[in-house]
This record gives structure tokens, sequence and C-alpha cells, in this order.
């Protein structure tokens, strides 16, 4: 593609840093990976209302919300899940570079879709939370029936079933919800992530 004739103006615009002061808070994304059901969208709306209340300024970008829109041509091929995740990565940026905490809650089911949102993103600013709830507790929990629709073959390469996942293998925080309530799992990542996001005093 050409870009020779793309000239960004980011010298021109605001600084993060300048933005970040003005929020009161140091800019991340929380990249929030596990299978369907795991709890990552539970978690990530309770995470933002906490650092909401607290004064901090979040944004979460949820899987089904990007996919009914500007994702909404893509399905669930190995490859348009990449295709996905990179531009997931892209408007997680413009928000990161916005001075804003972002809650990402995608399954992001590869080491390999990680690994490129994070190139994206900057490792500096890229903080991995895995999720990890067992597949049959994810099962059992079956939130929205798909599971069961995957067992009986109507939906083709769902995660976990018959398409892979990989766990993380170095991730930031790993939250093991299976015996946990939603409050204890929001506030382990909160404690957490505190002290990386407030500005030192
Ligand atoms: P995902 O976004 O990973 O697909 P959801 O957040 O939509 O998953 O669904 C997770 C389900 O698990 C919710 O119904 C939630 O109430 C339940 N749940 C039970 N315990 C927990 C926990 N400790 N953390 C998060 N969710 C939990």
């Amino acid at each position: 593609m050409a870009t020779e004739n793309i000239h960004p103006i980011f010298d021109r615009l605001l600084s993060r840093e300048e933005r970040e002061n003005r929020l009161q808070q140091r800019a991340k994304v929380l990249w929030l990976t596990g299978l369907s059901g795991s709890g990552k969208s539970t978690i990530a709306q309770g995470l933002e209302q906490r650092l909401f209340a607290e004064g901090y300024f979040p944004q979460v970008l949820d899987g089904d919300n990007i996919r009914t829109g500007i994702n909404n041509n893509l399905g669930f091929s190995l490859e348009d899940r990449q295709e996905n995740i990179r531009r997931i990565a892209e408007v997680a940026k413009l928000y990161l570079d916005s001075g804003v905490i972002v809650l990402c809650s995608f399954i992001s089911p590869t080491r390999a879709i990680r690994k490129q949102a994070e190139e994206i993103i900057g490792k500096e600013d890229f903080l991995e939370i895995f999720i990890d709830t067992p597949l049959e507790v994810c099962e059992a929990r079956d939130v929205k029936g798909l599971y069961a629709k995957a067992r009986r073959g109507e939906i083709k390469g769902f995660t976990g079933i018959d398409s892979p996942y990989e766990a993380p293998e170095r991730a930031f925080l790993t939250v093991p919800t299976r015996d946990m309530t939603v409050e204890a799992a929001v506030a382990q990542v909160y404690t957490a992530l505190s002290p990386v996001i407030s500005l030192p005093q």
C-alpha cells in the first residue's frame, strides 16, 4: 500500500501525556482473553463501573458490539478472527492515545492473535488478563446457549469445541473465576491495576 502521500500530524496534536494529566490517570489497554462464557464481558463491565466510580476514565470494547459495527463484515475463520483483532487493536490504540483506560473483552484464541494485538498497542501498554475458566464451567454456564448449539453441530469452529484456545503463558494477571464471585474477580483485577494506572502523587 502506498503511504508516501500520507503525512501524519501527530507532532501538532495534544500529547498523550497532556491528556493523561487532564484525566489524572495513566492510559493502558487491558486485554481480557478467555473462552466464551469465561466472564470477560461481566468482569470488564464491573471493572468499568468500579474504575469510573473511583474517578478514572475507562472504556469497554466488547466483541459482540464491535462485531455488529466496525467488524460486521467478518466471520469466525482464523483469518477473519485475525482481522477482527487487528482492527480492535487499532481502535484500542486510538483510545490509548487519548489517555483512556481501555478494557478489551475478546476471546482472541491464539497466542499469535494476541501477539499481533500487543505489537499494535505496544508492549508497555498491553496488559494481558487471562480469564481462566475451564471449558466445563463455561459450558455449564452456557450464558448465550452457544455451547449447546456448537455440540449439536449448529455452529462450526466454536472456540474450545472444534476450534483451538491457547492459554496465555505470561499474562499480567490470571483470574481463576471457577470458585470466585463476580465481585471478587473485579476486585482482583482492580487491585492489580490501580498502581499501574495511578499518577504519582
Ligand atoms: P464472556 O464475555 O467471556 O463470553 P460473559 O461475561 O458473557 O462471558 O459470561 C460469564 C458468565 O459467568 C456470566 O453469566 C457471569 O455472571 C458468570 N460468572 C460466574 N462467576 C463469575 C466470575 N467470578 N467472574 C465472571 N463471571 C462469572
